[in-house]
């Protein structure tokens, strides 16, 4: 049988993900966690949320400044959004290749936004950019306690 995969012992990375009010609305929810899932990315932490104002722009600083900061907080407000931590080697990175560029024209078929986005305004889902902005992402919107350690016991069948 397997041994205990490392992974079970070594501190992982950690990412966080929205799925935005669109997203949501056109019920790709279930379908975009999938994606994560079938990857081999394990959920540490997931809820539905009705995102308040104070939360969106500190969430979209960095934006503040943009011209389409207001409009970005209206819609990232408007609707619930799923917010979710997602846990694997690499995972802040692999999870920005799987979401795809900002502008859904521009995103590869086979990326979240490829295959269902069009308007950079309505490009469905959110990933934190670097380790830091995850750290920051995971920090603003869930609390310690909400967050899980758990070992999936198909560990062995997805790490060596
Ligand atoms: P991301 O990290 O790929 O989500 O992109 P950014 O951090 O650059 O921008 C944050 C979010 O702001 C994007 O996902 C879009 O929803 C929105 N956004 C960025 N640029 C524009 C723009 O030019 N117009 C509009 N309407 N929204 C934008
Ligand atoms: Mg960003």
């Amino acid at each position: 049988t397997l041994g205990l995969p490392s992974i079970w012992r070594a501190k992982v990375e950690r990412t966080f993900i929205a799925i935005k009010p669109d997203g949501v609305q056109r019920g790709l929810s279930g379908e975009i966690l999938q994606r994560f899932e079938r990857r081999g990315f394990k959920l540490v932490g997931l809820k539905l949320i009705k995102v308040s104002e104070e939360l969106a722009e500190k969430h979209y600083a960095e934006h503040r400044e943009r011209p389409f900061f207001k409009g970005l907080v209206e819609f990232i407000t408007s609707s619930p959004v799923v917010a979710a931590v997602i846990e694997g080697k690499g995972v802040v990175a692999t999870a920005r290749a799987m979401i795809g560029p900002t502008n859904p024209l521009n995103a590869p078929l086979g990326t979240i936004r490829g295959d269902y986005g069009i308007d950079i305004g309505r490009n469905i889902i959110h990933g934190s950019d670097s380790p830091e902005s995850a750290e920051r992402e995971i920090a603003l919107w869930f609390t310690p306690e909400e967050l899980l350690d758990w070992q999936a016991t198909i560990a062995g069948w997805i790490y060596e």
